[in-house]
């Protein structure tokens, strides 16, 4: 099963993650958490780049930085642990793009979805959950945060917000794939609607 996490920033998808590998191995099932960018020793090279040079890299070189990325990991983690049976939970996939590089950098969401799915050799999660919350509850949980240099607020909120309601509009596209949780929940309640799809997929 391939389970990604996504939603703006600060919004609690890492520990969510963890929270789901942790019930996940306590079933008994093979885990690996893995993340987007910077899930391969190639990809936590082009982490920095984008990171580090963000705002200042045109829009199409780095929508083909976080492809070149995504083809890395999908082809040397995600595909090898789902062939094996190992349950795959991913920090940030190819909706992050649609909502970041389009929505957020204006270019052109179908493209980029197209040039995701290319990356990705057409690889869709089977279950992806969108933690939802407003960008200004957002801000102030970054702002409450210490911040390592890839933390360091770079865009507006009105940047924010535009990849939050892309965010949304993925989700509205494909509600078999979706689950949608609001992340102002306390984090056990978030982790128990979670748990609770990932079962149901599960069977
Ligand atoms: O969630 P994570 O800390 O890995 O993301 C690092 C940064 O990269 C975040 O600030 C996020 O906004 C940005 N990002 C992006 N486009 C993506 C994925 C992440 O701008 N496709």
């Amino acid at each position: 099963l391939f389970v990604t996490f996504e939603g703006g920033d600060g919004v609690g998808k890492s520990t969510q993650a963890a929270l789901l590998e942790q019930w996940l191995r306590s079933r008994g099932e093979e885990v690996v958490r893995t993340r987007e960018p910077g899930g391969t020793e190639v990809g936590q090279r082009i982490r920095e780049i984008v990171l580090h040079h963000r705002g200042h890299i045109d829009p199409r070189a780095e929508a083909l930085l976080y492809a070149a990325d995504r083809a890395h990991h999908v082809a040397s983690v995600v595909r090898p642990a789902l062939a094996r049976g190992a349950m795959v939970i991913q920090d940030r996939y190819l909706d992050s793009s649609v909502a970041y590089q389009g929505a957020g950098r204006v270019l052109d969401a179908d493209q980029i979805r197209d040039l995701s799915l290319w990356a990705a050799d057409g690889l869709l999660p089977d279950v992806t959950v969108l933690l939802d919350l407003d960008e200004v509850s957002a801000r102030r949980r970054r702002d409450a945060d210490d911040k390592p240099f890839d933390r360091l607020e770079a865009e507006t909120d009105d940047f924010h917000a535009r990849v939050r309601a892309a965010f949304l509009a993925l989700a509205e596209a494909e509600p078999e794939r979706f689950l949608v949780v609001d992340a102002a929940q306390p984090v056990e309640q978030i982790a128990a609607l979670v748990q609770a799809r990932v079962a149901e997929r599960l069977g």
